[in-house]
């Protein structure tokens, strides 16, 4: 089965098409397993398409909304399926639906229905396509109820339905300290996809219950960080904060706390480099050469995949692994042309693990790892900096592999920003993103994944030597433009 487009995964694209996938993040600690589930039942469509959010104890999920005659429909099966037992059954005109032991009737054509054992009448007329039953989704707030035996909280505007008390609330504060820092604390633990843009930082929350403070705007008593405004649309919700500066977001008390703080300078940064961590299960000593504290490269260019693993199929004939190694050559000669030295991490279709690929750029100690990834969907280019794991920061000398980057993300989110903000000056679409996403998580130093996608809908372009190239120089110009930055680090 393709997870397809509909199905939202956090990070480059090529993780979707495996929960095994390599780089499918390692669950990430802070949030519990049920959340992790959740998220890979959620079911999304492309963005034109109208969608419904269903959030309940059992399963947040959402399902497309269809337009019949100018009404919203919904299939009943569908919506009831992950709540618990259910079956239908079409007899001629008539329609037998069963949730556990409630029984419906519903004849199509019909506003007239039964639902256990009472009459119901639907706003508009019960559909019946090949077997499937349609219902207005109008009627939803009233309808479940009935079936559920409990309380159903339907805001049809955004098309978000709350089966119980699931509501996931949150309060929002800015400190007064200097930077001031935007703390939000939820309800329960969230993990929203987070993108920033010149002056706002936004958090989107597909599959999770939050809603919004007494009033959809909030302002806050500062200039940096005036406002933030919560926003509902097609069965999803977000949190958009206006800025003056850049924005980057850290995750505090196993996700129930979000921390927005402007970027910090760089050069401000002062930390005493950490120890170089090992992978858990050591393998042969990293094969680089070259007394271990001389930074002999300025980048590490990792084509992500290759040997058995593919990657993402862009098209019948074009693997993902091939592309992102031809992008990792160009991109290491733009580089050196730049006079930056540039270790590509595989420079031929071979196998290496994600341990294998942190260990190897560890020990090269360059300033900043990128590694490469493609993708058919999108467009351009997204940049993503690694989310780590709170709990798992390590204590005294020794640092956590799993954690290894956590020193470090500040320096990356920067890099990342100032690589964004080059590329949208060369006309070419770009967005930072963050994300629990290996190796990024191991790498002790600043690091980034880049995934490219096409130019527009035509997936050949991808590897084409006139857009790589095009994009390869814009990405080695952004890095050279913030080399002072990042080696300013002591
Ligand atoms: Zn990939």
């Amino acid at each position: 089965m393709r997870w397809s487009k509909s199905l939202r995964w956090v990070g480059p694209a090529c993780g979707r098409l495996s929960r095994r996938h390599p780089l499918a993040a390692k669950p990430f600690v802070a949030f519990s397993a049920a959340i992790l589930l959740a998220s890979t039942l959620l079911l999304y469509s492309s963005p034109e398409e109208k969608h419904i959010s269903i959030y309940s104890n059992a399963a947040n999920y959402s399902l497309p909304v269809l337009d019949r005659d100018g009404d919203e429909y919904i299939g009943l099966l569908e919506l009831f399926e992950p709540l618990g037992a259910v079956s239908a059954k079409a007899n001629g005109n008539h329609w037998k639906f069963r949730y556990y032991d409630v029984e419906s009737e519903f004849a199509a054509g019909q506003t007239r229905a039964r639902v256990h054992g009472s009459d119901f009448d639907l706003p508009a007329n019960f559909l019946l396509e090949n077997g499937r039953g349609l219902v207005p989704m109008s009627c939803l707030g009233t309808l479940m109820p009935r079936i559920l035996g409990g309380p159903v909280t339907f805001n049809q505007n955004s098309r978000r339905l709350f089966v119980g008390n699931v509501a996931v609330h949150f309060t929002a504060q800015v400190s007064k300290t200097t930077p001031p820092k935007l703390v939000v604390n939820f309800s329960a633990p969230v993990n929203p996809m987070i993108a920033t843009e010149p002056g706002q930082l936004r958090m989107a929350f597909n599959h999770e219950a939050v809603v919004a403070p007494g009033s959809q705007a909030l302002t806050f008593d500062s200039k940096i960080i005036p406002s933030a405004s919560f926003q509902e649309n097609n069965g999803s919700a977000a949190l958009v904060v206006s800025a003056t500066v850049p924005l980057m977001a850290t995750f505090a008390n196993n996700g129930r706390t979000v921390v927005i703080e402007p970027v910090p300078q760089v050069a401000a940064q002062v930390q005493s480099p950490p120890a170089v961590p090992r992978p858990p299960n050591s393998f042969a000593p990293p094969l680089v050469a070259g007394a271990p504290t001389a930074r002999r490269y300025f980048a590490v260019v990792d084509p992500s995949h290759g040997g058995e693993e593919r990657g993402a199929s862009l098209s019948a004939q074009l693997a993902e692994k091939d592309v992102t190694l031809a992008f990792g050559r160009r991109l290491r000669q733009e580089l050196e042309t730049r006079g930056l030295a540039t270790l590509l991490l595989r420079d031929s279709d071979s196998t290496l693990s994600l341990d294998q690929r942190a260990s190897l750029t560890n020990s090269a100690h360059a300033t900043i790892y990128i590694c490469l990834h493609a993708a058919s969907e999108g467009e351009g280019v997204r940049v993503y900096t690694a989310l780590v794991p709170t709990d798992t920061e390590s204590r005294g000398p020794f640092l956590s592999w799993d954690a290894g980057q956590a020193g470090f993300q500040l320096l990356s989110q920067s890099a990342g920003s100032g690589l964004v903000a080059e590329l949208q000056y060369k006309q070419i679409r770009a967005r930072s993103l963050i994300t629990p996403l290996r190796p990024l998580n191991n790498i002790t130093t600043a690091a980034l994944a880049v995934e490219v996608s096409p130019p527009a809908d035509d997936i050949s372009e991808i590897n084409s030597a006139t857009y790589q190239q095009f994009i390869a120089s814009a990405i080695a110009a952004g890095l050279a433009n913030i080399r002072d930055k990042l080696e300013a680090r002591p």
